[in-house]
């Protein structure tokens, strides 16, 4: 291992893996939160609070009597689900990180916490905020929408390393809906299906209509168009000679401006039966991002190349502070396969992303 920045990093990442900070473990989830606390504990001037939302947590670090940081510091400790036999561990190889969460954003997130610390240690008072969420990749709604909408947190510009990469910046994200589509009838047996108007069937003929219909919007490289994808499809039946009685799709719906989500669920809408029953579960308007010039010249002058402004077919927390008009820098680390246990991250480009912060931080911030 190299100097001691890049060993610091490497480790505090590696340790966050070892947390299997899921939905099906809160308990890992308030570890999560634990070791972090201890992690900041040291730093003077700062005050650290948690609070909770529907019982998710979120830890909240403000430098004292500053109720509004000039730059707020982002990061979410969850990792998305996987399946139960998943291992929790981490694993060196040709300058990666490769575990469970280490692009997304473990890597990132242990960036965050020693630049934290670095700042506050080299500019005392500095006007610095680090928010630590814990259910980004359920919607967001219990950790930054709570805490922007109802406890009323604010700052002046919001540093989310959860997309992008190192010189790819992000400027745009797609809009978002999740949704349930339904379809009810009278069970029957198989033998006789034309005393049936079986509703798997029902479903699966429109939803593939739906499908044609979002095909033709496909232009362009960039993929920047709205896309339709079903996720789920199920029904309670067990029986391979009985036609259900229920039937459930749930579908993962992207869409570009100048969509919104009523516009598009009412298109949707409009393509099912009378009968169906249509259900949101997540929705997010798509959104643009308004980064500062200052860090574009720091991703510059750190990394020798140019600065790339991108759109990206997902979406993040980000969106509920450019809702109320909050600047925020999106870029990362190199990453990959992320959401699936051979996630990784670059190791140079975590060191990198790390000096880009310190620069930038420091002009921002060192009065
Ligand atoms: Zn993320």
């Amino acid at each position: 291992m190299k100097d001691k920045l890049t060993q610091r990093l490497v480790e505090l990442t590696r340790d966050l893996i070892l947390i299997p900070t899921t939905d099906a473990h809160p308990g890992d989830i308030e570890r999560g939160l634990e070791f972090i606390q201890n992690h900041l504990d040291e730093i003077e001037g700062i005050t650290i609070k948690t609070y909770r939302s529907n019982g998710v947590p979120s830890l909240l670090v403000l430098p004292e009597n500053q109720a509004k940081p000039d730059v707020l510091l982002c990061a979410h400790l969850d990792v998305v689900s996987l399946p139960d036999d998943a291992k929790f561990r981490s694993t060196l190889k040709d300058g990666r990180i490769y575990g469970p969460g280490a692009g997304d954003m473990k890597g990132p997130l242990a960036i965050l916490l020693e630049i934290f610390r670095d700042i506050h240690s080299r500019i005392p008072g500095a006007s610095l905020g680090l928010l630590i969420t814990t259910d980004e990749e359920r919607g967001g709604q219990d950790g930054v929408e709570y805490l922007f909408r109802d406890v009323g947190l604010r700052c002046g510009l919001a540093i989310i390393p959860d997309s992008g990469s190192l010189n790819d910046i992000t400027i745009e994200e797609k809009g978002t809906l999740h949704i349930a589509i339904r379809c009810h009838g009278p069970a029957g047996h198989a033998c006789r299906p034309w005393l049936v108007d079986n509703p798997l069937e029902r479903l699966t003929d429109r939803l593939r209509e739906i499908k044609v219909f979002f095909e033709e919007w496909k232009q362009g490289d960039e993929n920047w168009y709205p896309t339709f994808t079903i996720t789920i499809i199920r029904t309670p039946n067990d029986a391979s000679n009985r036609i259900p009685a229920h039937a459930e799709a749930i579908c993962d719906v992207r869409f570009t401006p100048p969509f919104t989500r009523e516009r598009m669920t009412g298109i949707i809408k409009e393509k099912l039966d009378k009968d169906m029953e249509l259900e949101i579960l997540v929705s997010a308007e798509p959104t643009s991002y308004s980064p500062d010039p200052l860090f574009l010249e720091q991703t510059k002058e750190i990394t020798g190349k140019p600065v790339r402004l991108c759109r990206e077919h997902g979406g993040s927390d980000a969106r509920y502070l450019s809702f109320l008009g909050i600047p925020v820098v999106m870029s990362r680390p190199e990453v990959g396969d992320t959401h699936s246990e051979k996630e990784w991250i670059d190791i140079d480009s975590m060191v990198a992303l790390y000096r880009i912060y310190a620069g930038y931080l420091e002009k921002k911030l060192g009065g």
